[in-house]
């Protein structure tokens, strides 16, 4: 085929416009965006070169190299890992494939330049953060077991042009056309070897795979002529520490931090980062990281799982979705375990049990930490809430085993404050000595059911309800019955026991009203199925309740929203 010319797509245009007129402030990071897809490529080129024998390519030195050319004022980035094919090209680099995107656009479209870099740093930007630093990008790959290799370029301005190449080695390599440099921005010089090392060192030093650059030609000594001009000697720029092996005080934040940033693909730090460490009858490694915000597919099923599988250091797979259930989605990390075949299927994973055992011991770690930070540290434990509180909930229904540990773990708004939402332990020790179960409410929001009828008779008796208004607390409450022992009892339900009076026999007062309640059941007939006295409104005439097995009007729509 012959040089054809592409327009990216759009989304893919917007992105690359915000990186070419670069608001991002941390210019530096195109760097790790390139190592970190080298070092993905690699990874996918061991993984195929040991299951598949027929592959044909070369596996035996897998590496990544800097090639920085100050007089041309190019940086080239190659790794010999599984590269693309012309297709691949088109499709990974010339559109943007995450979920989300839409979610981006629309938010961009809204945001401000402060908030902009926010949003780029939640989404991540990857490949196209190279147009911060370049004005014309690069890329030749070849495929592994392929035989011919494509050229793609780019001036980042709305098209590529893509070329087929008769002799790319097997790999890719991208060469980058520097900017100029930019004082008042603070731009390093990208050819600049002592930059480059700083660089890898700082935010890529964990790679498993050697980043490697060849040193300066050394000069030769003055008047001194030798026989044969000194050579420029390869050096290794990370030291390639698998840091899940590590324990936790051998490895410090800054680097954890990195090495969440680059299985995420995320551009904040860590929330909490847990090591795990397991002997004895399956042995593994676990490294496991709470963001610090949410990631904008969060709500989207295709992302289902963060924890990337590796066998004794080879990587396997990310999106392991056995290894931890779709409410803990957002956990980053990896594990490592030692007794896996290397050809392992995601069918295999599935039964198997050390990959559930595993997964238990996971689960229980990660609702620990939840816990440990709502007790210790309340100002992360809300930022954690406001990301995460909402899909965390799902385990609610989802996972009974561990329903009392993820309660416990949880916060909920009440009516006992505005604007600080509570844990179940402290709603219960604000309880009185004779109520012995935790009244909710569940509405479509806040203000909808602090204006309801329902709650009259406890604000005025000064007891305290859940507020729960997101649509999952419709379905757990209903599978959950108890915390701690302490029943949950909705007050729009069945007949509420308010100081053991409610509803209860006041012969006068039901004689009294007996015509009225026989009429109004009469001539409501259609639409309810009793009319009784309540002791639960204090100010309105009266309120419409279900039975206690009837569904909410908030459930009723989900279910018909779900087509049931
Ligand atoms: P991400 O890494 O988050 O998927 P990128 O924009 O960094 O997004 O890269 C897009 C895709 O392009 C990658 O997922 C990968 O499939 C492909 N790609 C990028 N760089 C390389 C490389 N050096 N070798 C092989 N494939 C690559
Ligand atoms: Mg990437």
């Amino acid at each position: 085929m012959t040089s054809q010319v592409h327009e990216f797509q759009a989304e893919a245009r917007q992105l690359l416009d915000l990186m070419v007129h670069s608001i991002y402030s941390n210019k530096d990071s195109f760097l790790r965006e390139l190592v970190s897809n080298a070092s993905d490529a690699l990874d996918k080129l061991r993984l195929a070169g040991l299951t598949d024998k027929d592959l044909d390519a070369d596996i035996s030195d897998l590496h990544i190299r800097l090639i920085p050319d100050a007089e041309a004022r190019t940086l080239t980035i190659t790794d010999n890992g599984i590269g693309m094919s012309r297709d691949e090209v088109i499709d990974l680099i010339g559109t943007v494939a995450k979920s989300g995107t839409a979610e981006l656009r629309r938010k961009l479209a809204e945001s401000d330049k402060s908030t902009t870099e926010d949003l780029i740093g939640q989404f991540g930007v990857g490949f196209y953060s190279t147009f911060m630093v370049a004005d014309e990008v690069t890329l030749v790959t070849r495929k592994a077991g392929e035989s011919v290799g494509t050229k793609w370029t780019s001036t980042g301005d709305g098209t590529y042009t893509i070329d087929d190449v008769a002799d790319a080695p097997q790999g890719t390599t991208i060469t980058l056309a520097l900017s100029d440099v930019d004082d008042e921005n603070a731009v390093h010089d990208y050819t600049d070897r002592y930059v480059l090392r700083g660089l890898v060192k700082k935010y890529s030093d964990f790679i498993a795979w050697p980043i490697r650059m060849l040193g300066e030609t050394p000069e030769p000594a003055e008047g001194d002529e030798p026989a044969t001009p000194a050579e420029p000697v390869d050096e290794t720029l990370n030291s390639q520490k698998a840091l899940w092996s590590k324990s936790k005080d051998e490895v410090s934040q800054e680097e954890y931090a990195d090495f969440y940033r680059h299985i995420s693909h995320a551009w904040d730090a860590p929330l909490e980062t847990i090591s795990l460490h397991a002997e004895g009858t399956f042995e593994y490694q676990a490294l496991l990281f709470i963001p610090t915000q949410a990631p904008f597919d969060l709500f989207m099923r295709e992302r289902s799982s963060g924890i990337h599988l590796y066998v004794k250091r080879v990587f396997i797979m990310d999106d392991a979705t056995d290894l931890m259930p779709e409410y803990l989605r957002w956990v980053q990390g990896v594990v490592d375990a030692a007794d896996l075949s290397l050809n392992v299927s995601r069918e295999i994973l599935q039964q198997d049990r050390q990959i559930r055992a595993i997964r238990r011991r996971l689960v229980k770690k990660v609702i620990s930490t939840i816990q440990e930070i709502a007790d210790k540290r309340p100002d992360d434990y809300r930022t954690f809430w406001e990301n995460f509180g909402r899909v965390f909930k799902e385990g609610l229904i989802n996972d009974a085993d561990n329903a009392q540990a993820i309660l416990k773990a949880s916060m909920f708004a009440s009516t006992h404050s505005d604007t600080e939402p509570t844990r179940l332990a402290d709603y219960v020790t604000r309880m009185a000595d004779d109520q012995d179960v935790i009244y909710y409410m569940t509405g479509e929001s806040r203000a909808q059911i602090v204006g309801s009828p329902h709650l009259e008779a406890f604000a005025a008796k000064g007891i305290e309800v859940l507020l729960l208004s997101d649509p999952v607390d419709e379905v757990w409450v209903g599978n959950v019955p108890d915390f701690d022992g302490k029943k949950f009892v909705s007050i729009a339900k069945g007949v509420v026991d308010l100081d053991g009076d409610e509803d209860a026999a006041d012969t006068e007062r039901d004689e009294a009203f007996a015509p009225l309640l026989t009429w109004l059941g009469e001539t409501l007939s259609d639409d309810v199925s009793e009319v009784r006295l309540t002791s639960r409104l204090t100010d309105s005439a009266a309120c419409l309740v279900g039975d206690e097995f009837s569904m909410t009007p908030q459930l009723e729509k989900l279910y018909r929203a779900s087509g049931q």
